[in-house]
């Protein structure tokens, strides 16, 4: 298991005081990464120390908001070095594209793309050649969803950011992946399962026949946070129960 340790590694995952982010912080602090998450509040941030130690994991807090370029920058450096970044922070609101206003692109692109691309590069400053940034991309990122345009968009863009910063700081030792979630059960997406034709449709679609459990994710983080994948970059690997291989 040498290869899938994150041992001696500092991580911070935005966002990861719920859902997908904290899941992804667990399965890297099981494989030995310090923690440090990140969310905007300190309830949230209490609650996550909490499910960690429940778990039998030291974790760290930060209270950052990725939206906002000065709280990235006082964030990271109260971290100091950094060797893995999940970029999970991410917003949606369904709304019909004609609907659309400016604040509502803002926000979504601001966080979910701005934010990453922020991140990525405070993280970059940080991080010894061996650093690895994966980023939290979605089906949107490959597929047209319906009153998803602006979340569509900010996840579509952050596949080129990969690519491209994979490209960038290869030769700096630093790989850039990501991951495609299918669909799971978070605060985010849980008015959705609520409407039962919407959880029958959709199980018609992926192949395995079943939503994605968090826990679906961890082996993949692990993978692409250590040296396991150290000549993989610039990917992006969907967990997705084999929804997109079959459309
Ligand atoms: P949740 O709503 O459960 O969690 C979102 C997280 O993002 C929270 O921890 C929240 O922290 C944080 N966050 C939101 N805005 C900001 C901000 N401006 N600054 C810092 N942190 C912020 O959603 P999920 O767990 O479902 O989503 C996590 C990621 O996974 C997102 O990027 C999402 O797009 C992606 N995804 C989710 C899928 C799913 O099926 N659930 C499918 C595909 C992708 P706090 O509120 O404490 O600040």
């Amino acid at each position: 298991m040498r290869l899938f340790s994150l041992a001696g590694k500092t991580a911070l995952v935005t966002g990861g005081t719920k859902g997908i982010g904290l899941a992804i912080g667990l399965a890297l602090a099981e494989a030995g990464a310090k923690l440090v998450v990140s969310g905007r509040g300190e309830a949230g941030l209490d609650a996550a120390a909490q499910k960690f130690a429940d778990a039998g994991f030291a974790c760290s807090t930060l209270k950052l908001d990725v939206t906002n370029a000065d709280s990235i920058a006082a964030g990271f450096a109260a971290v100091g070095r950094l060797d893995v970044l999940v970029n999970n922070a991410g917003v949606e609101e369904a709304c019909a594209s004609a609907d659309v206003d400016e604040a509502l692109w803002s926000r979504i692109l601001g966080t979910n793309l701005k934010g990453a691309f922020f991140c990525a590069q405070a993280a970059a400053r940080l991080m010894p050649a061996g650093g690895a940034i994966l980023n939290i991309c979605s089906l949107a990122s490959e597929v047209g969803i319906p009153r998803a345009a602006p979340y569509g968009a900010s996840k579509s863009g952050l596949v080129g950011m990969t690519r491209a910063l994979a490209a960038e700081w290869a030769g700096r030792g630093i790989r850039v992946n990501g991951i495609g979630p299918g669909y799971f059960y978070t605060d985010m997406t849980k008015m959705f399962y609520a409407d039962e034709s919407w959880r029958d449709m959709m199980l018609k679609k992926i192949p395995m026949g079943r939503f994605g459990a968090l826990e679906d994710l961890g082996g993949t983080a692990v993978y692409l946070c250590s040296a396991a994948s150290s000549y993989v970059t610039g990917q992006v690997v969907y967990v997705d129960g084999g929804y997109l291989a079959s459309i």
